[in-house]
């Protein structure tokens, strides 16, 4: 996108508002930089372009825009922060002096006592979450070049946004983010995996294609005497989410009810209704499936009906049911959403521009009760389902959430975990029953000629590491 490009967005969405700041910081940035190249050899302007692209793409406000195309100049040239005030003001020179703070704070996955600095982190900058936007932007700019890092920085990369950024993004509502960042780090954490789900999924293609045309038109048959406006999308899942399905279930890709997932948006929350009564009178709903986000929100302020039925073949098809409004917001997050609720409710288009959204997301922000709330959450969110624990060497292994040092030992090798007899995470002695988090590191400790014990079956999480010690214990005849 040219400068021209960038600005003609973003007036598509503030019409009243003069573009000026942008402009200019757009030929500072570029000027600032001039020397200085990318990993890819590019001009480094260029990543800052990109920002800029993404925060218009998400629909932010002006200063944080300007942040964008600055972001890096503090940091990356001798411009200083007076300087900077001078030229573009107190806002924007704030919000570029967060992202500098922000950098100087690494996420290092093998240090726990980092998961407090960025508790801090947050705590600082949650003042202005428009900080942490521009810094997601940052992230997918960097994620989507880091084919040209080495391979341990690209590791290294790639874990702390799976961890932290990824769940971020979650959390704010930017679905669509989230699964693109799910799906950068999961190509660089686990390549084989990746490109081999990838290869399986696109041969589904075809199939999935005619499921989704023949659920298309029997939905429309039943709609046809009515008047309730709809479209029919089928909704992209991301490798990833996939991925993580077949971990929590332990099962390959083939043994995956992995439904076709559809989209039906229409105009009112009635009419919402009204077409989960047509969709559960033409398919057979699966029990226990539907949730209703529509009365009770998720806390991210995520609204929908979802379903799952039965499908024209037999096969699941997992729907969700959303007016226009809660579609945009499920795929840009909260800021899109405070501005379409303001364009609906205002006849003043001004007064739009006018209201600052962020002021309401910080209300959201503080309804919960405090930044380590926030920060707890998003771990649950990871531990729920998976955690990644480090070899002392630096590998990453994937485990369900629950697991054991005994699931890691299995996990390396079986020969390690037969001749286990402890394990130290982050260089402590735990029990062999400890439940791993994200970011441990662990060892484990064997002694030769030393064998699997019959209490292990009681804990340990993973089939693979149940399944070993059971066949070692029966070939010695000590479980039947
Ligand atoms: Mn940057």
């Amino acid at each position: 996108m040219d400068k021209k490009e960038l600005i003609e967005s973003f007036l598509a969405y503030s019409p009243h508002l003069d573009p000026a700041m942008i402009d200019k910081a757009w030929e500072y940035s570029q000027k600032a930089h001039a020397n200085q190249a990318r990993a890819s050899g590019e001009h480094y302007f260029v990543h800052c372009s990109a920002v800029a692209e993404s925060l218009v793409e998400w629909k932010m406000d002006l200063p944080t825009i300007c942040a964008g195309l600055l972001h890096d100049v503090i940091e990356d040239t001798p411009i200083t922060d007076e300087t900077l005030r001078m030229e573009f003001g107190e806002e924007i020179t704030k919000l570029v002096l967060g992202l500098t703070k922000l950098d100087t704070l690494q996420f290092d996955s093998r240090d726990e006592a980092q998961a407090e600095n960025w508790r801090k982190m947050l705590l600082a900058t949650a003042q202005d979450i428009r900080v942490i936007v521009v810094k997601l932007a940052d992230r997918l700019h960097n994620m989507k070049t880091l084919n040209f890092l080495n391979r341990e920085r690209q590791r290294r990369i790639a874990h702390e946004t799976m961890s932290l950024y990824a769940p971020l993004a979650h959390r704010l509502g930017m679905f669509q983010l989230k699964g693109q960042l799910d799906d950068l780090s999961f190509m660089y954490l686990f390549p084989k995996e990746y490109e081999e789900l990838g290869r399986k999924v696109n041969a589904q293609q075809a199939q999935r294609e005619t499921t989704l045309a023949k659920f298309k038109e029997q939905v429309e048959k039943a709609l046809a005497n009515t008047n309730i406006p709809h479209r029919i999308l089928a909704r992209a899942k991301s490798l990833y989410s996939i991925y993580h399905k077949m971990l929590r279930q332990e099962k390959p890709f083939e043994q995956i009810q992995d439904a076709l997932g559809v989209r039906i948006i229409t105009d009112t929350v009635a009419n919402c209704y009204a077409l989960l009564g047509i969709v559960h009178t033409q398919f057979r709903p699966v029990a226990g499936t539907f949730t209703d986000y529509i009365s009770i929100p998720k806390m991210n302020l995520y609204r929908s009906l979802h379903t799952t039925v039965m499908g024209p073949g037999g096969e699941l098809v997992e729907i969700q049911i959303r007016t226009e409004e809660m579609h945009r917001t499920s795929e840009y997050g909260i800021a899109a959403h405070w501005r379409y609720k303001l364009g609906e409710h205002s006849k003043d288009a001004h007064l739009e521009e006018k209201l600052n959204w962020l002021r309401q997301w910080i209300e959201w922000l503080q309804d919960l009760k405090s930044p380590r709330e926030f920060l707890d959450s998003l771990k649950t969110d990871l531990e729920l389902t998976q955690v990644f624990v480090f070899t002392p060497a630096g590998e990453v292994k994937a485990l369900p959430s629950g697991s054991t040092p005994l699931d890691f030992a299995f996990a390396v090798h079986t020969e390690i975990g037969h001749s286990c007899v402890g394990a130290q995470v982050n260089n402590k002695m735990v029990k062999l029953d400890y439940k791993l988090k994200s970011g441990d590191i662990c060892k484990i400790l064997t002694r030769k000629g030393s064998t699997p014990k019959k209490d292990w079956l009681t804990f340990v999480r993973t089939a693979r590491a149940r399944s070993k010690i059971r066949r070692y214990l029966r070939e010695k005849g000590i479980v039947a």
